[in-house]
């Protein structure tokens, strides 16, 4: 057997008894780190990119276990991705200070590129031991080359907490995008990679007649789950906290 070591290891901030700072009325920092970290692993695999993740799930983990996680991945890189708190607004990315802020910079770049606004990219010694990184992060994990990724502001007085929630998808790209190129591999965006459309498929949707495009994965046609409820006259509503849709037919 071939094992390859993953390039990356993407860490979700906190977890488990340890919601975050970035926490608000609408969203548990843990829980949004989590979801960009599964949405980049997901792509990351898809693009070819061998990666892993510190936590794939709420649970709880000490610092020591992330940094050592982290260390003994054998990645070259880690994202450790969060969400930030303080009032300020836009991204920001932390970089070691042994490492040249080259990769930081593209990453909030990128995220910068998709709307987000730029509040800084730095680093920051240990008051008490100038030599050593301040954040745990770089100073535990070894030779991974670690950035720290804050998508945006949980308290912003500004729009940070509207864009996180509408846009937190294309962030989340931006660094699978801004990543993949920096290693010098090929980036497909998720349109890119979608199967090739088989046939048109006619029905309704949102009460408009309508034809759209069918995939074909293995057999099986593939068509929106909104698109063939509401042909069937159901209605569709989907439950963002549960996390799933519901098909309601009319008795
Ligand atoms: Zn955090």
């Amino acid at each position: 057997m071939i094992i390859i070591d993953p390039i990356l290891i993407i860490d979700s901030g906190h977890g488990g008894k340890d919601p975050g700072g970035g926490t608000n009325h609408l969203w548990k920092e843990k829980d949004f780190a989590l979801q960009i970290s599964l949405y980049q692993y997901d792509r990351f695999r898809q693009l070819g990119i061998p990666v892993t993740l510190t936590r794939n799930e709420d649970v709880f983990i000490s610092s020591v276990d992330r940094a050592r996680i982290v260390r003994e991945s054998g990645a070259q890189y880690c994202f450790s991705n969060h969400i930030n708190a303080g009032g300020g607004d836009g991204v920001e990315t932390i970089h070691s200070i042994h490492t040249d802020p080259t990769l930081a910079t593209r990453l909030a770049q990128g995220i910068v590129d998709e709307g987000q606004n730029l509040r800084r990219v730095f680093s920051r010694r240990l008051t008490t031991d100038p030599k050593k990184d301040y954040f745990f992060m770089h100073r535990e994990t070894g030779s991974v080359r670690t950035t720290i990724i804050e998508y945006g502001f949980a308290d912003s007085k500004l729009d940070d907490v509207e864009q996180l929630q509408t846009y937190w998808m294309d962030y989340a790209e931006a660094v699978v995008k801004t990543f993949t190129t920096f290693i010098g591999r090929e980036y497909k965006s998720p349109n890119q990679m979608l199967p090739k459309v088989q046939r048109k498929v006619n029905g309704l949707l949102n009460g408009e007649r309508v034809t759209i495009d069918s995939y074909l994965i293995k057999n099986t046609t593939y068509v929106p789950l909104r698109f063939i409820g509401e042909s069937l006259d159901a209605k569709v509503v989907w439950d963002a906290q549960r996390n799933e849709y519901n098909i309601v037919t009319k008795k």
